[in-house]
């Protein structure tokens, strides 16, 4: 039997068979009672703000309060056998990354032409192979990966994974390498619908969600990556924006690591304070504001805009010289580029990296995903974008939401760039067609409201090692975002998204 492909799954499926999965039942039949909301969405919005489901005001920055971070009232259905599938997966995909990362040729090979017209690649692409010519002075990586994925709807019969109910299966997004958030927000999004279940007195249900040890495992990473350093004075150094709004997420992630290991102290910096105040030591230490730092913990550095000038770049170089353990490190941050997942899912490729029988499962992720460079297949991807633009998506290399071009300004972009080297900045890829279930928005100084939603599945990893030794390749935990199903995306902080969590069914 084949494995799905573009036009069973996310593409051309026939819209009028019934085999095909548009819907999925929501936890409980729907819609509420008047009176049962009225009395969990108060009950739900204190147990959120209490347990740090929190945002900084974007419009109105006050560093003295927080605004309800928006959710989801019950926890979205999820079928087991593919929420057990990614779990089982992950550890795979960990070794996969880092194996890409560590592989200077592939990458070499993969980014060459995207740095040529994409100035932020290029600049990554520049301090690796300064530090790789200079000798990397660290040979350990520490990968705080999240995978994230999508349900998509399958034909009945049309793979293996689909022939069975609920006819669905997952699809890859994309595999963060750099500040994959909600270690926090992914957990704490369960407990809050586990409270509400609970409060709704349906005690039953509670089986359905699983255990979410997310901060856990990622503080558990940063402080496995901390002992292998073997320096008990040394710190760990989060790598943060100008200003936070996502705090609740990183400060949970500083009071994990000092609840497991109270001898370990973290200190945050942005880009600008490292070049003012960081400096390298004759043997490559990093020493900041006299304290030597062990691990870096990047969550900043992967867009344009977190580099105001010359001086946050000269701070990630200094930073990728020294000795201390970065997650990611210049080559992990790469491996992690669209048109470097773009260049992993062309044929034969995984099995370079895993065993044929790893390369078969990792590869049944993956969905339609197609170069633009300036070659005949090039060519034929922007013609198939133009005729059905309906059907993919147009990614250029930007990380962090909102970067991505859907339907008919796919066509606008392209029929501007389709004749130039521009098109090498971006990559296309299938769209997901994600089914649909209701669930309850909840926003702050909004009325709850009942909306059709998709939601989007984040794995998280992590993995330990230098090129040749793997300490460790683990799944973390995993966190639920869920968007309305009308908007092509729904990042958490952007307003269009909100925190979910997984009710698994079978
Ligand atoms: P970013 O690095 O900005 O997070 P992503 O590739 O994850 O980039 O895309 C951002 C969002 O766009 C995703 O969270 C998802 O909602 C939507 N998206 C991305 N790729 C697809 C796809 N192939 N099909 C459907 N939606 C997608
Ligand atoms: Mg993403």
């Amino acid at each position: 039997m084949a494995t799905c492909g573009s036009y069973c799954c996310d593409g051309d499926f026939n819209k009028d068979d019934v085999s095909t999965t548009r819907t999925i039942e929501s936890c409980l039949p729907l819609p509420l009672p008047d009176e049962i909301l009225e009395d969990i969405v108060p009950k739900a919005k204190d147990f959120a703000i209490l347990h740090g489901a929190g945002m900084r005001y974007r419009s109105n920055y006050d560093p003295d309060s927080l605004q309800l971070a928006p959710f989801f009232l019950l926890p979205s259905a999820f079928p087991r056998r593919e929420f057990d599938r990614v779990v089982k997966l992950q550890s795979i995909v960990n070794i996969l990354m880092h194996r890409i990362a560590h592989d200077y040729q592939f990458l070499k090979d993969a980014l060459e032409k995207t740095i040529k017209v994409d100035d932020f690649t290029r600049r990554l692409w520049d301090i690796y192979t300064t530090v790789r010519e200079e000798g990397i002075s660290q040979e350990m990586s520490l990968g705080l990966v999240r995978s994230d994925v999508m349900l998509t709807k399958c034909q009945a019969g049309c793979c293996e994974l689909c022939q069975t109910p609920p006819f669905v299966t997952v699809h890859q997004v994309e595999v963060n390498t750099i500040a994959s958030g909600f270690g926090h927000m992914g957990p704490i999004s369960g407990s809050i619908n586990r409270y509400v279940l609970g409060e709704m007195r349906k005690p039953e249900l509670l089986g359905h969600l699983p255990e979410n040890d997310a901060l856990a495992g990622l503080c558990g990473g940063m402080i496995a990556a901390w002992d292998a350093y073997g320096c008990p004075k040394a710190v760990i150094l989060f790598i943060v924006e100008d200003v936070t709004y996502n705090i609740c997420d990183q400060r949970f992630h500083e009071y994990e690591i000092r609840r497991q290991r109270p001898d370990i102290h973290v200190i945050r910096r942005n880009l600008t304070q490292i070049s003012q105040r960081g400096r390298l030591t004759s043997d490559k230490r990093l020493v900041i504001d006299g304290d030597e730092i062990a691990v870096v913990y990047f969550r900043a550095g992967y867009e344009p805009g977190q580099y105001h000038s010359e001086a946050e770049w000269e701070a990630r170089l200094t930073v990728e010289r020294s000795k201390a353990i970065k997650s990611p490190s210049i080559h992990y941050h790469l491996a992690g580029t669209k048109k470097v997942q773009q260049e992993i899912a062309r044929p034969g490729v995984l099995n370079k990296f895993l065993s044929d029988s790893e390369a078969k499962l990792v590869s049944q992720l993956f969905t339609g995903l197609y170069t633009l460079d300036m070659s005949p297949e090039g060519d034929q991807a922007v013609q198939m974008a133009m005729d059905n633009p309906e059907r993919f998506v147009l990614k250029p290399q930007r990380e962090g939401g909102g970067n991505n071009v859907y339907g008919q300004e796919i066509r606008m972009v392209l029929e501007k760039i389709k004749d130039s080297q521009e098109r090498e900045a971006y990559i296309l890829m299938d769209r997901i067609r994600p089914p649909i279930q209701q669930n309850y928005l909840i926003r702050a100084h909004e009325p709850v409201k009942l909306v059709e939603v998709v939601s989007e599945l984040g794995i998280f990893g992590t993995i330990l090692g230098t090129a040749k030794d793997i300490q460790f390749s683990k799944f973390a935990g995993h966190m639920l975002r869920t968007k309305l199903s009308s908007v092509n995306e729904g990042g958490v902080a952007a307003g269009l998204g909100a925190l979910d969590s997984v009710f698994l069914f079978d």
